[in-house]
């Protein structure tokens, strides 16, 4: 027997439906705020990652599904999305369109974790990325969006933490001051915040081992160190944020695994996974398009949000929904009324009401699996209701059944769409 890979799953009805609907909601914000769609390939050159990425992150040195083709090139399934976006834009020069340059995605990314609740080496991404202004207004909308697409999904009671990571002016005084406090207590840290004294300091702060905690509580905070540009920048979108009625939490400790990252760095997380879990990080990235060999800098922020950890925070939010059934069961009597019937229900499907069929000719049969799958109404089509040109519908939560004409029939089944 052959199952699913180790890490991967099965995303299966009725799951797909809630999934379906968190991607649509999520599309009509998008709208709401003139985002548009991208779609990149799922394999891109390695070099894009190990240079988009950072070659010392976690992603690239551990977690990539990277092999080579039958021409000897090196390729990777996409552990994230903002590189490819990027790559994407600096290829096809959307920089160039007039105004800023709003992108969302949605798809799946390949990383090879350990498998533990909520994470596979297969998940999902919902993700937003505006490029060519470091404006903090930008910034400002970016996090609103991000708030809304949780919100229109069903996500309540979530918390904004958000922090600025400075920019290569100051970031560096701050790293080589952290590195040299580091080195000093590095014996006392964990074996990866040991390596990281040495390849990527910055990421020893959002170590989550228990025993390096105390340590880390005493490092100094970053948002004591920003230049003027990085304080007023932040200090604007803060006042922005609040503005907009979005409460947030300053988080000195919040810095992404990944290296492009600059000023405003965010993450919102949610408590019904158990301890506070994050189901959304994003951060602005003005050097990223450079270190992908771009000649023009663009600067840009976005986020992501982890879909399989927000649909499992929905699902644990609501209990365990049933899948919903079709608008209406046909049960057509004989031959001559099934064709009819299939004539019927292809005007209704087109009129976008969802149809099931009967298989068998025996009525009572029929109702017995329009009820299984909890179909709202079932119509009966026989040599009677033929003759007549009307039907007779059947009502499967009120067990009321009326005659309706064929213009009725459509009114009522449509006005279930409409509200
Ligand atoms: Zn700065
Ligand atoms: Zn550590």
């Amino acid at each position: 027997m052959i199952r699913a890979v180790k890490g991967t799953r099965d995303i299966l009805p009725p799951a797909t439906d809630l999934w379906n609907r968190v991607e649509q909601q999520a599309r009509a914000v998008f709208h709401s705020y003139n985002y548009h769609e991208i779609r990149t390939p799922i394999f891109e050159e390695t070099l894009l990652f190990t240079r988009g990425v950072g070659e010392d992150t976690d992603i690239v040195t551990k977690e990539m599904y990277t092999f080579t083709d039958r021409d000897g090139s090196s390729l990777t399934l996409r552990p994230e999305c903002t590189a490819s976006v990027m790559r994407a834009v600096v290829e096809h020069r959307l920089d160039q369109q007039a105004g800023q340059l709003k992108l969302y995605y949605m798809g799946p990314m390949f990383r090879r974790e350990r498998p533990q609740k909520g994470r596979f080496r297969q998940f999902y991404q919902i993700g937003a990325e505006a490029i060519g202004s470091e404006a903090p207004a930008v910034d400002a909308e970016m996090v609103e969006v991000a708030a809304e697409v949780l919100r229109s999904a069903g996500l309540s009671d979530f918390q904004l933490l958000i922090n600025s990571v400075g920019c290569p002016e100051c970031r560096p005084k701050f790293v080589s001051g952290l590195q040299a406090r580091l080195r000093a207590v590095a014996a006392s840290l964990c074996s990866d915040c040991r390596r990281r004294v040495e390849t990527n300091p910055l990421r020893v702060l959002d170590c989550k081992v228990p025993g390096d905690q105390p340590v880390i509580d005493r490092l100094p905070s970053i948002l004591d160190c920003l230049c003027a540009a990085c304080r007023d920048h932040f200090d604007a979108v803060l006042a922005l944020i609040t503005d907009r009625g979005i409460a947030f939490e300053l988080r000195p400790r919040l810095v992404r695994g990944l290296d492009y990252y600059m000023r405003t760095t965010f993450e919102i997380t949610h408590g019904a996974l158990g301890a506070q879990n994050s189901v959304l990080g994003g951060g602005r990235y003005d050097g990223l398009a450079q270190a992908l060999g771009s000649k023009v800098r663009l600067p840009g922020i976005g986020f992501s949000i982890g879909e399989d950890r927000l649909l499992m925070t929905l699902q644990e939010q609501a209990g365990s929904a049933a899948q919903e059934g079709p608008d209406l069961f046909i049960a057509p009597l004989g031959e001559e009324a099934f064709r009819a019937a299939a004539r019927l229900a292809l005007g209704l499907r087109r009129a976008g009401v969802s149809v099931e069929m009967a298989l068998d000719a025996r009525l009572k049969r029929s109702l017995e699996v329009a009820n299984k799958l909890r179909a709202r109404y079932a119509l009966i089509l026989g040599a009677d209701e033929m003759a007549a040109g009307n039907y007779q519908l059947k009502d499967l939560i009120t067990g009321d059944q009326q005659t309706v004409s064929r213009d009725e029939l459509f009114e009522r089944l449509r006005a279930r769409h409409a509200g």
